[in-house]
Formats: C-alpha cells, structure tokens, sequence
C-alpha cells in the first residue's frame, strides 16, 4: 500500500508521515496538516455493517494513517474504546421522532470530544515511539469547555507527557467547570484565563508558532504538541463513527445499500464537520452536510454569503462548545474547494489575521455544494428540547438541540426527507441545568445536582459515572491568568 502523506494547507512545510503530523500538531507555516489525497474506504458498506466500533476504526484509520503498523494501530484502539465507554457499541445510534441520533457521548467525560481524545494520547505515544522522540511531549490545550477534560482525562498520568488545559475562566458551564478543576494526575495543570474561547485559542495558537520558546523548550527536554481538533490525530478517529452509523443504519433494516443518509452536526471549530465530509469523499453514501450553529452564527452567514466574517458580538450561549467565532478547522475546507491550492489559502488566512474577514471566489462558492448551513436560536434551541422531550420522551443537550431544530428546519423548508443522522455531541447531564430549564422553567431554581437527580427520574437513564465522580471531588486547579500571561504559566510548571 502507499503511503499517504500530509502536507500544510499553507504549502510551506515539506510533506510528512501521519505519525508526524500527529506529533506536530500544527505545520510550522501556522498551516494545518491536511492528506495528500483523501483515500477510498476498501470495504463495501454491506461488509461494514458487520464490523463492530474497534474493527471500523481499525478499517478506516488503517487508510489514513499509513506509517502506524497494524499492530500499532490495534493496539491503540483497544486501550481507547474499552470499558470507559458505558454501551459496547460505543456509538449508538437512536431514533427519536425520525431522527437517528448518534450518541457520541458514552465515554470518560460524557462528550463527543472522548472518541478522539480516548486513542490521541496513545496515537501520540506510538508515534513519538516510531520518530525516536526522546524529548516529553507536552500538550497545551485551548477549550470551549469539552476538550479540556476529555483531553485531561486522555493525557492524565499517561508516562512521557505532560498537559496544560486553558479555559476561559467566565465561558464554560459549572459542570464543565467542575470535572476540569477536579483533575487528577501529576501531570495535569488546568488554568482559567480572564477572556474568551477564542482568546486562550489565539494565546496557544502563538506559543506554537513562536521558534524562540520552542527552541528554549527543547534545551530542557520538551516539546509542544496539540490535542487540539486542528491535530489529525484527532480528526481521523472523528471519521470512523460516520462510518459505523452508516453501517448500524443498514443493519437494522433503517435504509438500504447505498441509500444517501444527510448528516447534522453541530458546529464549532467545524472538526466533527469536516470528519463527516472526509467520510463522504472516503466513499460512505453520505448527501447533504447540514452545519448548524448557535446564534454565534458565522458559518451560517459564511454558507450563504461566501464570506466570512468574524467581526461582530461574541454571545455567551446555552451551548458553550460551539461559541466560536474562528472555526479552526473550516481552513481545511477551504483548501479543498480551493481546488487544494495553497496559496489561496494561505492569503484567505493572511487576511483573516489582518482584517478578520474574507470572501472565497465564486468558483470555490460552488464547490460548497454538499454543505447546508444553519442556526438556531437560543428560545429555538430549548423549544427543541422540551418538544422532543414532550413528543417521545428523549431528552437531549443544547448542543444537539441545535441540530436537531436546524435538521427539522432544513427538512420543512427543502422537502429533503432523506434519512438523517444527528451528531448527538454530549449528555443532557453535563449541561443539566439549561435542559431542565427548557423542560420546565421552575426547575431553575433547583441547585446543580438536585437537577441531576430529577433529570435521571425524568428521562429514566442513569446518571453517568463521570457526573457522580464530581459531586465529591476535591478542586486541584485554583489558578487563574491574564491573556499575556499564558507563556510565563507554561515555563512556571515545566519549572524552567
Ligand atoms: C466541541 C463540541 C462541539 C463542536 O464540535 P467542533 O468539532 O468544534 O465543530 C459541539 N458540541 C459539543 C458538545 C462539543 O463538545
């Protein structure tokens, strides 16, 4: 088989192996590592029906990441998708008033972050193994709030790493909050800063990019990595369970061979996104991807305008992990409809540093051909939940609340009533108090885990293990930091 490459959306980097691209993270252009081709899925879906979770991982990650021996790879996905997932199946799908929605919440911390971030500690491992990495991998992470402690709970303790989690201090729930500052792991630190989501991703973003601190670093034995969703180590594992709902639909009779399923996926960073068109084009007969975004609405206006545009009010929403207003991984897209031509890309990012804005051509517009973008409100969003509720008695998060509303709205106004997947992304019990509140407004004033409580009656699922753990734990991470102080908290715990 050959190998297959990754080279930087920005050009400027030499093409390297996946194993690292994975190490690296970031190209050394800013650029993001993007496959030389993206490769055919070699098994027909009727054969993928029959696989379970670890045997499509291993199916689908063997195409992308080419350098990782079958041994290596098996071995990492049977340490990620164990029994930290609470169902066998590890993604379940269910349907709910006919929708089928993708449960990518079973893992360590109750979020989809945890499929990918349950194997990228070990992915990274094997690789700094494989590239006689002897330096410690240190991972600095930007979060919205489920990132940090997926990859918290990824990275603790794990042997030749070390990871720094900033979060923006007033923008995460409580439990978010809570389950990060309770961190175990000597090798955990977790830091609230005074800004917003897209101020500690732009603090991390120029510590990667500054060749002085790296050079300093690797004198004292580290170096930075990313567990961030521009890593393809990442976005890899995010493109299995595309595969899989598509197989589980055909098993259980839901469609056809070959019957064209649309995709829903509420957006952020467009990482869950963009793995979703990467199982289109590997060949899973996906038609419409449906972006749907909260009233941080900018890939909506970017679908319909062809630009994009991020200067405008940063809201605070019920659904914290998509309020994002530099949506990181879209530059990936960007190359493609650019017809995978670099320079476009590089200028398109060049002013968006500059000017916090670009327009794409009218050609690369009519590349976007596969995507449909949508928002909901936050009154639409928690309507959303309390009609599904009400309905069928499924209860889902805001983040999925979203998508789903947008899915309903895209169905009524195009007659598109072909089957849809809704990346179902966390547990109604991490974001338990906005749940309730759409249920019922008089469960606002209930305090945090009484709610719990009620929403476990209610919904008759059992409280999560990662929601019990917290109810007790002790708070490890106190510390808190101005933007410009971000580098001088990293060198304080690397004590140099
Ligand atoms: C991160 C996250 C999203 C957004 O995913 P992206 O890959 O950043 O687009 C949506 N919902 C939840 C619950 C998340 O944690």
């Amino acid at each position: 088989m050959s190998e297959l490459l990754y080279g930087s959306t920005r050009g400027g980097e030499r093409k390297v192996t996946a194993s690292q691209a994975i190490l690296k993270g970031l190209a050394d252009d800013g650029g993001l590592f993007v496959p030389e081709r993206i490769p055919a899925l070699p098994l027909s879906m009727g054969e993928l029906s029959r696989l379970s979770y670890q045997e499509t991982a291993y199916a689908v990650m063997k195409e992308f990441l080419t350098d990782f021996t079958e041994e290596e790879l098996k071995s990492c996905i049977a340490r990620a998708y164990d029994d930290k997932f609470d169902v066998k199946e590890i993604a379940p799908v269910r349907e709910a008033d006919g929708a089928y929605y993708l449960e990518l919440f079973h893992g360590a911390t109750i979020a989809f972050k945890d499929m990918a971030l349950s194997i990228l500690p070990h992915l990274m491992v094997t690789a700094a193994k494989k590239n006689r990495v002897s330096n410690e991998i240190v991972i600095l992470t930007a979060t919205s709030g489920d990132t940090g402690k997926a990859a918290l709970a990824g990275f603790a303790d794990v042997p030749g790493t070390k990871i720094i989690v900033f979060y923006p201090r007033d923008g995460v729930s409580p439990i978010q909050k809570r389950q990060m500052v309770t961190q175990k792991g000597e090798n955990t630190l977790v830091v609230g800063i005074h800004g917003n989501f897209d101020d500690a991703q732009s603090g991390v973003k120029a510590m990667f990019g500054d060749r002085a601190l790296e050079k300093e670093l690797a004198e004292k034995g580290f170096q930075l990595s990313s567990a961030n969703s521009i890593n393809i180590g990442r976005l890899v594992p995010q493109i299995v369970y595309y595969a899989y709902a598509y197989g589980q639909l055909l098993k259980s009779g839901a469609i056809s061979d070959g019957e064209e399923i649309n995709v829903t996926v509420p957006t952020g960073n467009f990482g869950n996104i963009l793995a979703a068109y990467y199982a289109k084009r590997a060949g899973v007969p996906i038609g419409k991807l449906i972006c749907a975004s909260n009233e941080n609405k900018v890939l909506f206006d970017f679908f319909r305008t062809g630009i994009y545009d991020r200067n405008r009010e940063f809201i605070l929403t019920s659904s914290p992990s998509m309020d994002i207003l530099i949506s990181s991984n879209l530059e990936r897209l960007i190359y493609q409809i650019a017809g995978c031509d670099s320079e476009t890309d590089a200028a398109l990012m060049k002013e968006l540093s500059e000017t916090g804005r670009y327009q794409i051509t009218p050609a690369m517009e009519a590349a976007l051909g596969d995507f449909y973008g949508g928002y909901a409100s936050e009154a639409e969003t928690a309507a959303e939940i309390s009609r599904l509720y009400e309905k069928t008695g499924y209860v889902i998060d805001p983040h999925t609340a979203v998508a789903s509303h947008v899915y309903r709205a895209y169905r009524a106004q195009t007659g598109d009533t072909r089957k849809t997947v809704i990346a179902s992304t966390a547990s109604p019990y991490k974001f338990t108090r906005s749940v309730m509140k759409a249920i019922d407004p008089k469960y606002d004033e209930m305090e945090d885990f009484s709610l719990i409580d009620v929403l476990s009656a209610l919904s008759g699922t059992a409280v999560p293990a990662a929601i019990e753990e917290i109810r007790s734990a002790p708070v490890r991470h106190k510390g808190q930091c101005e933007i410009g102080e971000m580098e001088n908290v990293v060198k304080a715990f690397l004590k140099i």
